[in-house]
């Protein structure tokens, strides 16, 4: 049975020739190892091996294992956010990717001004269309990021999607080139305070596929973790 370290190793030549293949540089890609319902005791060891990013999709997994780990880790929250649980998040991690609504921005501008920080987020972007998730259309993205750009604490670093689950990875290329699309369509409008340097896409099924089209941050879990027990 291969370690999750061996794990990490393998995922991270995947994400080398990946690379190679799109004539891109490693360091424009980074890894996040979603260790969402894993134990604190992976992310220890996998951090013993260099890995820094984390992903998390619930606020109270970040407080506990943050609790626990090493506090360098960075934490990346990855899922719907209520606005209940902002407080775990806010100032304690480096990126949230999952802001998709006004009422949800203006929240985190209230918590961040309560604690005085800065909050760096994605806008997350439902490409697909599909019903069951989260995420923005496409078509509203530009003018909620217009929107956004006027809370002071709030700063839009780039968007994000959750593709479909496929059999063939070659099935979301379409997906991935949208974002990109996208931001570059927000970047050109040049918009005070949103940055769209940052393009959040690809999972263990897809991440080669999403690094050919340009993707700066891949979220993997299973590749590295292993199957999760209970889905969330
Ligand atoms: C769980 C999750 C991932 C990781 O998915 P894997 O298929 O296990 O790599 C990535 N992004 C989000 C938003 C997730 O919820």
């Amino acid at each position: 049975m291969p370690t999750i370290t061996d794990n990490l190793f393998l995922v991270e030549e995947r994400i080398l020739k990946a690379c190679q293949k799109a004539g891109r540089a490693r360091e424009e890609v980074e890894l996040i190892a979603v260790s969402k319902t894993k134990p604190a005791s992976m992310i220890c060891e996998l951090y013993a091996s260099g890995q820094r990013a984390f992903g998390e999709n619930r606020p109270q997994e970040i407080r506990d294992k943050s609790a626990v780990c090493p506090e360098d880790i960075q934490w990346h929250m990855i899922g719907h956010l209520q606005k209940n649980k902002l407080r775990y998040v806010v100032g304690k991690t480096a990126l949230i990717h999952s802001v998709d609504t006004w009422e949800l921005a203006e929240a985190i501008q209230t918590e961040a001004e309560k604690r005085n920080a800065d909050v760096s987020v994605l806008l997350e972007v439902n490409i697909a269309g599909e019903e069951t998730k989260y995420g923005l259309c496409a078509d509203e993205t530009p003018d909620l990021a217009g929107r956004i750009a006027g809370l002071s604490r709030v700063h839009i670093q780039g968007l994000m999607t959750v593709a479909p689950f496929v059999a063939d990875p070659e099935e979301n290329r379409f997906v991935f080139r949208k974002l990109r699309q996208l931001s570059v369509d927000i970047a050109s409008q040049n918009i005070d305070n949103v940055n769209m340097s940052v393009l959040s896409m690809g999972m263990t099924n897809d991440f080669e596929i999403a690094i050919e089209e340009g993707a700066t941050c891949i979220r993997v879990g299973t590749a590295i973790f292993g199957a999760r027990e209970y889905q969330i």
